[in-house]
């Protein structure tokens, strides 16, 4: 029997509701904050994520989908959102519309990993990008539009953690130090992060390694090396989160998996999962754009899993919207009335009347069993007699008395009752 894809699932109807309310409340907040959407293909070229996201990133190295096509052209699954969005800006000329630009996006994302309860390798974000402005009023804008989303879902209490981890004027100085500290370490850390310490030693700060994470502690923090120009926003973004009254804390170990972002970088976590389980983040990539052959041109986004927000949600009690079931269910009584009856299912179906059936071949006890698993409020009893009549019998099937319609009137009976 074939299974589908390690790591990916299929959304069956049932979890159709909940999947849909997700997508909906996701887009009623993107809306409020003023943000379009976008969508981009699933394939890019995978130059855009090897110059986007960074050669030297988990990302990059491990977890990308990459294939060559028929023409020998190399395209990769999108891992992420962000630098394919910046591509669209440049190819799409976004620079010359006001800035900055909002645009928000809800789709499948690819990562090869190992997966575990909340990740997977097909998995589906919302994430939002602004971008074009360099103020920290947006880096504002943008975390409190993810922590209201929380807020408004009803996940009960998220950490927001926030750091800047500098630019390019400043945060070599920093990788530097960083570098000189954990070198003095070396012989206690992980293979990974002696691996990693020459070519990016940001990400030592991350690694989930408990004597890492100890040897983390110490280590020296960003906001101790920022430049001026950097320190002042982060003051400033301070400033704004306090007045937002959300509470927020400085995470001296938060610097994200991708190389891209400068200054400012966060995430929210759920409380009561520990800390690896952030539930969304983002932050500014100042240097992106460029990066893509772009002029320099900032921008802020943000991405969280819908999975892992339906995990938290469901921890929480969270009971999706019932699903919707058909008003009516029309049921043939011999071969003779099929047509009619197709014909009749049509016709509601045309007037917006959630409609099922026929099924021919059946009895009527099996087409009325049928009627009522549907979850249908009518069964619509076309027989001979009722057709020659031209009826159609309104059966109640959540109880009520039945009644004979004429077959023009059955779309308005229908439509009065619901
Ligand atoms: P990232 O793009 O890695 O910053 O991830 C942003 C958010 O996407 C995370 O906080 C998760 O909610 C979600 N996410 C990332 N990777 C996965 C995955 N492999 N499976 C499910 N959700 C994921």
């Amino acid at each position: 029997m074939y299974r589908a894809p390690r790591g990916m699932q299929d959304i069956l109807p049932d979890d159709q509701p909940e999947w849909h309310y997700l997508l909906d409340r996701c887009a009623d907040i993107a809306k409020r904050y003023g943000y379009r959407r976008i969508d981009t293909p699933i394939v890019e070229s995978t130059d855009v994520f090897l110059r986007g996201v960074g050669e030297t990133t988990d990302v990059v190295e491990k977890e990308m989908y990459t294939f060559l096509d028929k023409g020998e052209n190399s395209l990769t699954l999108r891992p992420e959102f962000t630098a394919a969005i910046c591509r669209a800006y440049l190819e799409h000329g976004m620079a010359s519309w006001p800035q900055p630009v909002r645009l928000y996006s809800i789709g499948p994302l690819f990562r090869y990993d190992r997966p575990q309860a909340g990740r997977y390798r097909q998995f589906h974000q919302f994430n939002v990008e602004a971008i074009g402005e360099a103020d920290p009023t947006v880096d504002a804008e943008v975390i409190d539009m993810a922590g209201l989303l929380y807020e408004e879902l009803g996940i009960p209490r998220t950490s927001l953690l926030v750091n800047s981890i500098g630019d390019e004027a400043c945060r070599p100085s920093y990788v530097a130090a960083l570098r000189d500290y954990f070198a003095r370490h070396l012989g206690d850390l992980c293979a990974d992060c002696r691996g990693r310490l020459e070519r990016n030693p940001l990400r030592l700060l991350d690694c989930k390694n408990s004597v890492c994470q100890r040897i983390g502690d110490d280590a020296p923090r960003s906001v101790d090396w920022l430049c001026d120009a950097c320190a002042s926003h982060f003051a400033t973004l301070s400033r704004y989160l306090d007045r937002l009254g959300r509470p927020w804390q400085v995470d001296h170990r938060l610097v994200r998996g991708l190389d891209y972002y400068t200054r400012t970088v966060f995430e929210y976590q759920p409380h009561d999962v520990g800390g690896q389980s952030t539930i969304g983040g983002g932050g500014r990539y100042d240097g992106l754009i460029a990066q893509l052959g772009g002029r320099p041109t900032p921008g802020i986004g943000f991405a969280t899993g819908l999975e892992r927000i339906l995990l938290n949600l469901k921890k929480a009690g969270f009971e999706a919207p019932p699903p919707a079931r058909p008003v009516a269910y029309v049921v043939a009584i011999g071969e003779e009335t099929a047509a009619d009856a197709v014909a009749l299912a049509a016709t509601l179906r045309r007037r917006g009347i959630p409609t099922a059936g026929p099924v021919g071949g059946r009895g009527v006890k099996g087409q009325m069993r049928q009627a009522n698993a549907s979850g249908a409020r009518y069964a619509v009893i076309l027989g001979p007699d009722e057709l020659a009549a031209g009826e159609a019998q309104l059966k109640p099937l959540q109880g009520g008395e039945p009644r004979m319609v004429p077959l023009w009137r059955i779309a308005d009976a229908l439509t009065a009752d619901t």
